[in-house]
C-alpha cells in the first residue's frame, strides 16, 4: 500500500527530503519512494523471483536508506544497492561480495565492531562512519540513467546535509560516486567545484575547504576504486589499497590511523 506522503515524482522527493527532521525520518521517507518506474520494477522483478541461493529470504525489494551514525565523521559514497544485496537484505552492502570486501576493511580500520555484514539483524555496528549510496535503489547492470540519478540526488543531499556538522572526509567508491560529490557539494554547503573538477582516480585527494564566517567546512573527498567483483577478483584493488584509504580517511577525519581497531576508538 503506498501511503499518502510516499514519494512518487522528482518534485515529490524535493519536497520529502527538504522536510525531514533526522536521518531517522529520512532512512524511513526513502524506504518509501516510489519515483523512478524503471527502478521501482526492477527491485520488485528482482524481489519476487529471487537468487536461487536465497528463494527462502524474504527480499526487502525497496530503496536502501543509508547506515551508520548520526554523527559520523567519515561517509562513504557507493553507487547503488546490489540486487541481491541491499536490495535482498535491505542494508546498504550487506550479503553481497562487494560489503564483503568492503565490511572486513572497515573492521581492520578500527570502523566496524565485526568483519561481516550478512544480515540487517547480525549486530553489525560502524564506528565514526555513514555509508550510503548516491542512487537508493538497485538499477538494473548496476546502470542508473542520469534521469534517476538526478531524481535520487535530494536524499544523498539531505543525508549529506544532516552529518554535516561532524562530516570531515567522503570516500567515493567508483567514478559514478566522485561525480555524484560535485553537484551534493554545491547543494549542501553553497560551494562551487573546483573547474576543471578533479578526475576520480584511486587514492586522489581533493583536500575540501576550511571553515570561514558562518560556513561549515567543506569535508574532503578521497577517491578509491569500488569494491565490486570486477575490481577485487581481478586485483585492481587489493585489500591493502582499501586499507591505506582508509586509513587516510581515518587521519583525514581526525581519528588516529594505527592500532585504532585495538583500541576502539
Ligand atoms: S532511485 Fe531514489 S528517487 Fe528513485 S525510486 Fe529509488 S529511492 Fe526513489
Amino acid at each position: 500500500m503506498v501511503a499518502a506522503d510516499t514519494p512518487r515524482t522528482p518534485d515529490e522527493v524535493v519536497a520529502r527530503a527538504a522536510k525531514a527532521t533526522d536521518l531517522a525520518d529520512l532512512d524511513r521517507a526513502v524506504a518509501s519512494c516510489f519515483a523512478c518506474p524503471r527502478l521501482v520494477a526492477w527491485r520488485e522483478q528482482v524481489a519476487a523471483t529471487k537468487r536461487a541461493a536465497f528463494r527462502d529470504q524474504e527480499y526487502w525489494g525497496r530503496p536502501v536508506p543509508g547506515f551508520g551514525p548520526t554523527d559520523a565523521r567519515i561517509a562513504i559514497l557507493g553507487l547503488a544497492p546490489a540486487a541481491h544485496g541491499g536490495n535482498r537484505t535491505g542494508r546498504i552492502f550487506t550479503g553481497d561480495r562487494s560489503g564483503d570486501v568492503l565490511f572486513a576493511a572497515l573492521y581492520r580500520a578500527g570502523l566496524a565492531n565485526q568483519p561481516t555484514s550478512v544480515a540487517a539483524d547480525d549486530g553489525l555496528a560502524l564506528r565514526h562512519t555513514r555509508i550510503f549510496s548516491a542512487v537508493r535503489c538497485a538499477p538494473p547492470e548496476n546502470k542508473p540513467t542520469p534521469v534517476e540519478r538526478d531524481t535520487c540526488a535530494p536524499w544523498l543531499h539531505r543525508e549529506i546535509e544532516l552529518i554535516k556538522p561532524t562530516l570531515r572526509v567522503v570516500v567515493a567508491l567508483g567514478a559514478f560516486a566522485w561525480a555524484a560529490w560535485w553537484p551534493a557539494m554545491t547543494a549542501v554547503y553553497g560551494v562551487r567545484p573546483p573547474m576543471p573538477r578533479p578526475a576520480f582516480g584511486h587514492g586522489v585527494l581533493w583536500p575540501g575547504g576550511s571553515a570561514s564566517a558562518g560556513r561549515t567546512a567543506v569535508p574532503a573527498v578521497l577517491g578509491s576504486y569500488h569494491v565490486s567483483q570486477q575490481n577485487t577478483f581481478t586485483g585492481r584493488l587489493t585489500p591493502a589499497m582499501l586499507d591505506e584509504v582508509l586509513n587516510r580517511a581515518r587521519v583525514l577525519a581526525g581519528l588516529d590511523a594505527a592500532g585504532a581497531r585495538a583500541r576502539g576508538d
